[in-house]
């Protein structure tokens, strides 16, 4: 039988879930609360992830959460850095008293006679199952698989004589002094490895990356000059809020033209590529993908450490199609075949919504993909239940957070008003159904038909809007067509 109850629970100690046990501190301090998460540490993402070179490839001034400042001087900031700064944000906030590790949540299965979810946790540590009940629970499991990444099925696999690595499992012995590598994939994790391998490999040493498809990318400071003059002469808070918005704003602003104005973008781009590339690089073949800019993430790279990494010639790229693994290496689809001695497969995650976890609602299966999403972080049909779920063309932080507020004032509402349930009902027939995540890469369509849709207007419409989101989360009616209260 079920033990404690608490007010909400949280699934997931990451980044989501140590800014919504803070915002419940500072909004609701009353409230109970309990973080269920799988792993023995907090941090997520930025603790799993301990490729070399780690870092974030958005800034920390919009990473980091809108209640407490990002101090450091780097903007684009490396793993352990964004590791620390979670660890203190749930010391400072009490949120580490919270969490429970080794509890992976498995099943939650909610009762309408008794207004509440029964969450069952499997301890990684003892093997024990936990059962807690919860009146609200918040989903900040973040959007993939923690166990495995995602790798092709490459012919000839089991004829390579080398060492194959997927950087979700990076082994922290690995030397490669003098070692030929090939890193595949041209995505954000590609070129974070690519010149840290290069910086790794020694003279002898040579790193390829080999991508069947380009992708755009632009080079950033990783120190924010305006930011660093603002800190110094501004209070730390007053100075964090003014370098967010610009930074929310200058975000904002590349995106919007690279959606209605995409060759104007594509030429930006490529002028910060002939001025950080040799005159005769093949810019055609190498950093021109066949789709716009935005169809697909925006990789940036800090201070174009990718391209001095190909200036030094420790680093090349190759833009060819794997046939097969050979004994010795990869033979590319042209003919020509790539010596390695580690293959590192930066070819991406693999999508899971709900951290894997099934769900019924009084007794009947919830299958997420017959869902559709109210206001990007409930679920039609499901009760009582809030993921955090942030942007894909801006930091995650920056919805997420406004999630955690949003989910405060509905609690409060719900208090004020005597109600036990919210729950977000159908859209009506006029209402299309689209893909919650409108990216074409290739990690998002492999994933799409298990995930809830969105509506074709509000309240079931997703916006990857920061500006729009304010209005949408702090001020909108909790009250509107998509949703049901019951006392
Ligand atoms: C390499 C890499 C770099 C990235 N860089 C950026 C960036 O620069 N900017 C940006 O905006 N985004 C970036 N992202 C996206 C990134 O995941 C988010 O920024 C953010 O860290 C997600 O935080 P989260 O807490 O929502 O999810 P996660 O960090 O994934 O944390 C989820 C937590 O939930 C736990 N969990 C999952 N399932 C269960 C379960 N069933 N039971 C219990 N616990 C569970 C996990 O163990 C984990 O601790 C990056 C992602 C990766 C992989």
């Amino acid at each position: 039988m079920p033990g404690e109850h608490l007010d909400v629970i949280i699934v997931g100690a990451g980044l989501s879930g140590v800014g919504a046990g803070a915002r419940l501190r500072l909004q609701r301090p009353g409230t109970t609360f309990a973080i269920l998460e799988s792993r023995g540490t907090l941090g997520g993402t930025w603790d799993l992830f301990r490729y070399p070179g780690i870092r974030s490839d958005s800034d920390m001034f919009t990473l980091g959460y809108a209640f407490r400042p990002w101090t450091d001087a780097k903007a684009i900031a490396d793993g352990p850095s964004i590791r620390r700064y979670i660890e203190d944000t749930a010391r400072e906030y009490r949120v580490d008293e919270a969490i429970r590790y080794h509890h992976g949540v498995v099943r939650a299965s909610w009762s309408s006679a008794d207004a509440r979810w029964t969450v069952r946790a499997l301890r990684g540590d003892t093997g024990e199952t936990v059962l807690l009940t919860c009146r609200f629970l918040y989903m900040c499991t973040g959007y993939y698989r923690y166990d495995a990444g995602y790798t092709p099925d490459f012919e000839g696999a089991g004829d390579y004589e080398g060492l194959v690595v997927h950087p979700q499992r990076w082994p922290q012995d690995l030397d490669l002094e003098g070692k030929q590598v090939v890193v595949i994939g041209s995505g954000a994790t590609a070129v974070t490895l690519v010149p840290a391998l290069a910086g790794r490999v020694g003279d002898e040493g040579h790193v390829t990356m080999l991508q069947r498809t380009p992708s755009y990318i632009a080079s950033l400071p990783s120190q924010d000059a305006l930011a660093d003059r603002l800190r110094a002469r501004l209070p730390a808070r007053r100075a964090y809020t003014l370098i967010r918005w610009k930074n929310v704003l200058a975000t904002m602003a590349s995106y919007q033209l690279s959606r209605r104005a995409p060759r104007a973008m594509k030429a930006l781009l490529r002028r910060g590529l002939v001025r950080q590339l040799p005159p005769d690089f093949d810019l055609e073949t190498h950093f021109t993908p066949p789709y716009d800019p935005w169809d697909q993430r925006l990789c940036l790279v800090p201070d174009g450490d990718l391209f001095a990494a190909v200036r030094s010639g420790r680093a090349e790229i190759v833009t060819d199609r794997i046939e097969r693994f050979t004994a010795k290496g990869l033979l590319l689809a042209s003919g020509e075949e790539l010596p390695a001695d580690v293959v590192v497969t930066a070819t991406g995650l693999a999508l899971r919504i709900f951290g894997g976890a099934a769900f019924e609602v009084d007794g009947h299966p919830v299958d997420p993909a017959t869902t559709v999403g109210y206001k990007g972080m409930m679920f039609s049909g499901v009760p009582n239940l809030a993921m955090a779920l942030g942007y894909t063309n801006a930091s995650w932080t920056l919805k997420c957070d406004l999630i955690a507020e949003y989910v405060c004032r509905l609690l409060d509402h719900m208090d004020r008003n005597g109600y036990r349930v919210v729950l977000p009902v159908e859209p009506p027939a006029d209402v299309a159904r689209r893909p919650i995540i409108d990216l074409t890469s290739g990690y998002v369509q492999r994933a799409i038909a298990t995930l809830p849709a969105q509506g074709s207007r509000a309240p079931w419409r997703v916006h990857q809007n920061y500006l729009r989101d304010r209005t949408l989360y702090r001020r909108s009616p909790l009250e509107d067509e998509g949703v049901a209260f019951t006392p």
